[in-house]
């Protein structure tokens, strides 16, 4: 219900965001990944992954860990709406190349990054 609140602010210029994070207890087998979406892997209040589709449109599904215990590992947070950020930037190495931030629900591309604005 939230988020469809946050779509409609959304189109009414009033909410800015590429993303809107869901959580869920188990790893997402859907492929490809809804657009728009951090799934974030949650079982027992203990945050495992954030899954989402590459926004640099390549189609592939980006796992980020969200243990603290392996590396690379990364931390997501979202506010009231959901909007997610996500620390530290995204850099994939292979050939998507894609290199982002995502703060409060928005993709920034890094100017190394595939993408730019
Ligand atoms: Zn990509």
């Amino acid at each position: 219900m939230k988020a469809w609140i946050a779509k409609v602010g959304r189109w009414l210029g009033l909410l800015k965001f590429d993303l809107l994070a869901t959580s869920q207890p188990t790893y997402p087998d859907a492929a490809p990944l809804p657009p728009g979406k951090l799934i974030v892997v949650e079982d027992a209040g203990i945050q495992k992954w954030a899954c989402m589709q590459c926004p640099g449109g390549c189609g592939k599904t980006l796992s980020l860990s969200l243990n603290p215990a392996r590396r690379p590992r990364w931390g997501v947070k979202w506010d009231f709406w959901r909007r997610p950020s996500v620390e530290p930037s995204v850099h994939q190495k292979d050939d998507c190349g894609c290199h982002f931030w995502i703060r409060g629900g928005r993709v920034e591309w890094c100017a190394d990054g595939r993408r730019r604005r």
